[in-house]
């Protein structure tokens, strides 16, 4: 998540929260909204970024360490905390949508769900925070790198290591298969990478031709307890 602040059609400075990917804003740090800064369908115009500081009230007083309200970036960021630690509790990514979230709210049993205009900050930190475990390198295995493609929007290439499920590319029929990563090892021909689809026997890649035909799901957490699916 990227802090800029932003001219806004009334003239006033506001703190805007950007994907810090692909520079879409996400929302303003108060009530306004981002249509405060934006017009519908209208890419934020670069001319609006400014170095002067906020003179919103509201994006102040939001920023003010004796807020009566947390700051909206940081309360968004504590629910992608809490709906992240669940879906790692049960061995599963997040589901990022809408319905997913509400889902996750439920079943977190939070007593004042966040409303809806929240959730678009909460999937951003959502995505951020699995980027960055999708970009942690594994240790004790040569670098091979698969593309990562970001829940909302931005490609980054990501190390693999064992654990790892890629998704075949171009699985867009609405089933993705996947495979997991069980071993990258060294080999006169250059890295070769084991992988197994289901209970299939195991294949093997060259890292070149992974990198080509694989883009990284998720590093799964394993949890303890849990039964390997
Ligand atoms: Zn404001």
């Amino acid at each position: 998540m990227e802090h800029k602040n932003l001219i806004g059609h009334d003239g006033a400075v506001h703190e805007g929260l950007l994907n810090g990917h692909t520079g879409f804003l996400i929302d303003v740090a108060c009530d306004a909204g981002r249509y405060s800064v934006v017009h519908p369908y209208e890419k934020l115009d670069p001319a609006r970024v400014t170095d002067t500081p906020l003179s919103c009230p509201s994006c102040v007083a939001a920023n003010s360490p004796a807020a009566a309200q947390p700051h909206r970036g940081r309360l968004a960021h504590g629910y992608a905390e809490d709906v992240l630690a669940k879906a790692d509790s049960r061995g599963y990514v997040p589901a990022k949508d809408d319905e997913g979230l509400r889902l996750a709210f439920e079943s977190l049993a939070v007593e004042n769900p966040p409303h809806r205009c929240l959730y678009t900050l909460i999937r951003e930190h959502l995505t951020d925070m699995l980027t960055d475990r999708a970009l942690a390198a594994p240790e004790g295995v040569p670098q091979v790198l698969v593309p990562y493609k970001r829940y909302t929007g931005g490609e980054v290439q990501a190390p693999v290591g064992p654990g790892d499920r890629l998704m075949y590319y171009s699985a867009a029929g609405g089933y993705f298969q996947y495979v997991r990563v069980e071993a990258l090892e060294e080999s006169p021909a250059g890295v070769v990478v084991t992988v197994r689809e289901k209970e299939w026997p195991p294949f093997t890649w060259s890292a070149h031709e992974l990198g080509r035909r694989f883009s990284k799901l998720d590093r799964a957490p394993m949890p303890s307890g849990a039964a390997e699916r």
